[in-house]
């Protein structure tokens, strides 16, 4: 069965007639790894997400599987030495959405980092992170770096340091893990909010109330093990189940900040000082660059971090004092997004100095929870929730089937196969190959397949993939989450929205109203990323 639109009430059936032994609350990575890790090992898995899969903080990131050559200034070593060994097997695990990405250091005078503890940090980076030869750290004088970047401010940089990072989609790695973890059994509902918890008489939660968003109705689920991954949403979770006690969350937020490759024409990757001692990444990609991140308290409403002025006006201030001659204003921003860190309250900590380690929290009625944690050690933290569920369950379980092994759907053998497949295919159509290859992998078969026959048009054959293979539902599913144009290739969007409506209106048999609706939602979400207040 395809993890299509189509069979979303058949998976309700699926999901209502059996006691699962894992219900996963939350579909973002840390709850999609989760749902993989335990399909694998032969658990029965539902996993719940209140809105689409990796509406929350995992399409909001910066949006790098990386070691964090940060955390070594808090001498952070086993997490730096844990997240960057894992990046080379995420990397192998989906080649097509983790890209390597050259990453420029640039050294300023009075800045954050000097030339020999650059040169040694990131030494021990390598070391730790257990980097490959070819990419490993190189150092360079002012001129060198210069030739990697000449829009860097020219009077500040006394010189500069290369290293590797990659850079993926953190919607579609979600996407891509949930699609492998259909495949090996787990069930995965998007619109679908956990409501209220149902205990048996010793006070463990036996089901869970979900209310279904798209039909308005409720239903019971029923399990063994309940996992809260639900982000930024762990501490409401809990308050559900009356156990928010002891450790609590302390939100931050972080925004990037999107412009046109006219507007800000980066030739490299850079990872930057900014005024106030904290550091910025400038990613170029495709027809953008983006910028980010800030790093701010945050205590408002979960679902809807926003895009503030003082965000902007901060963010276009370290742009302008590292690449001087763009003279950013805000009237330049194409697009934006805002996301919300689920870290781990410490007393007198600040935003910036909060541990980023992953923390497991049960309570006395069972539930699990988990916050805390990067993208890129998704797969690490699920392993510890699944070994932790399956200690309990009475079932016979294979504990050493493990995902560190397991290709992601779409991922390619190798480079040398994803530069073939965008060869060969290129030479053969003029369809968006290179786009879709490292959208959606060796699955960009099937779009070719459908834009060469029914449809006859590229951007229809990618839709249809998207509802019949990747449960996408709404507009806004594919616009932000499934093909990333709100956020990379907003003209085209603009110029395409009506089209990609009527498309999705005649897939999913929408009323006009219906169908205006949808185009209201995206229209909403338009105007988020582009005006600030
Ligand atoms: P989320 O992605 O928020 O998923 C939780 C989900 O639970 C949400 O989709 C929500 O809708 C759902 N939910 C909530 N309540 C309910 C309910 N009642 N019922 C059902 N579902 C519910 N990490 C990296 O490795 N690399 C980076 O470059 C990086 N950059 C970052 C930049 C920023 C600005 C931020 C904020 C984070 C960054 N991170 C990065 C960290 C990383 O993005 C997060 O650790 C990760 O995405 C958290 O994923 P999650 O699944 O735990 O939470």
């Amino acid at each position: 069965m395809n993890f299509s639109a189509q069979n979303r009430p058949l998976l309700f059936q699926k999901a209502t007639a059996q006691k699962a032994d894992l219900l996963v609350i939350g579909g973002g990575i840390t709850g999609a790894g989760i749902a993989l890790d335990a399909a694998m090992k032969g658990l029965s898995v539902v996993l719940i997400e209140k809105n689409d899969f990796a509406s929350g903080t995992s399409s909001r990131s910066t949006k790098l599987i990386h070691g964090g050559v940060r955390y070594l200034k808090q001498f952070e070593f086993k997490l730096v030495k844990d997240v960057g060994s894992e990046r080379a097997v995420v990397y192998k695990n989906a080649l097509h959405i983790v890209r390597p990405e050259r990453m420029l250091l640039p050294i300023i005078k009075n800045g954050s980092l000097g030339q020999n503890s650059s040169s040694l940090g990131l030494w021990i980076y390598d070391f730790l992170a257990g980097v490959k030869k070819n990419e490993r750290r190189e150092m360079l004088n002012k001129e060198k770096t210069l030739t990697y970047e000449p829009l860097l401010n020219h009077d500040k940089l006394t010189g500069g340091g290369v290293y590797f990072e990659y850079r993926t989609d953190d919607a579609r790695l979600v996407i891509e893990l949930l699609k492998t973890a259909h495949q090996e059994g787990a069930i995965s509902l998007n619109y679908c909010e956990a409501t209220t918890f149902v205990y048996d008489t010793n006070g463990k939660i036996k089901a869970v109330e979900v209310l279904d968003k798209i039909n308005n109705k409720t239903f019971i689920l029923e399990t063994e093990y309940v996992v809260n991954a639900t982000g930024p949403g762990v501490d409401v979770i809990r308050k559900k189940d009356n156990s928010l006690y002891g450790k609590r969350l302390q939100l931050t937020k972080g925004i990037h900040l999107v412009f046109s490759k006219e507007k800000m024409p980066l030739k490299q990757a850079a990872y930057f000082d900014v005024f106030d001692g904290r550091m910025m990444f400038a990613i170029p990609r495709g027809e953008i660059t983006y910028v980010g991140t800030t790093d701010t308290i945050y205590n408002q409403e979960i679902d809807k971090p926003l895009v503030s002025k003082e965000d902007v006006n901060y963010t276009i201030k370290a742009i302008n004092e590292m690449f001087p001659t763009l003279n950013i204003t805000p009237s330049d921003i194409q697009s934006s997004w805002a996301g919300l860190r689920p870290l781990i309250h410490e007393e007198g900590k600040g935003p910036s100095e909060l541990s980023r380690k992953d923390e497991i929290m049960v309570s006395e009625s069972g539930l699990i929870s988990i916050a805390g944690g990067k993208l890129t050690g998704y797969r690490l933290m699920a392993e510890k929730i699944v070994t932790l569920v399956v200690a309990g369950l009475k079932k016979q379980i294979n504990r050493s089937i493990s995902t560190k092994q397991k290709a992601l759907s779409g991922s390619f053998e190798s480079e040398t196969a994803l530069l073939d497949f965008i060869k060969t295919n290129t030479a053969k159509s003029d369809l968006p190959i290179e786009k879709w290859a490292t959208r959606y992998g060796t699955n960009t078969t099937q779009i070719i397949d459908k834009a060469n026959s029914t449809s006859n048009d590229a951007l229809a054959a990618e839709i249809d993939y998207c509802i019949e293979n990747e449960m996408a539902l709404k507009l806004t599913d594919f616009v932000v989450r499934r093909s990333g144009m709100l956020y990379f290739e907003l003209p085209t969007l603009l110029n395409k929205l009506d089209f990609i409506a009527t498309h999705f209106q005649l897939r999913l048999n929408w009323s006009m109203d219906e169908k205006n609706a949808q185009l209201a939602q995206v229209q909403q979400l338009i105007k988020e990323a582009t005006t600030f207040e």
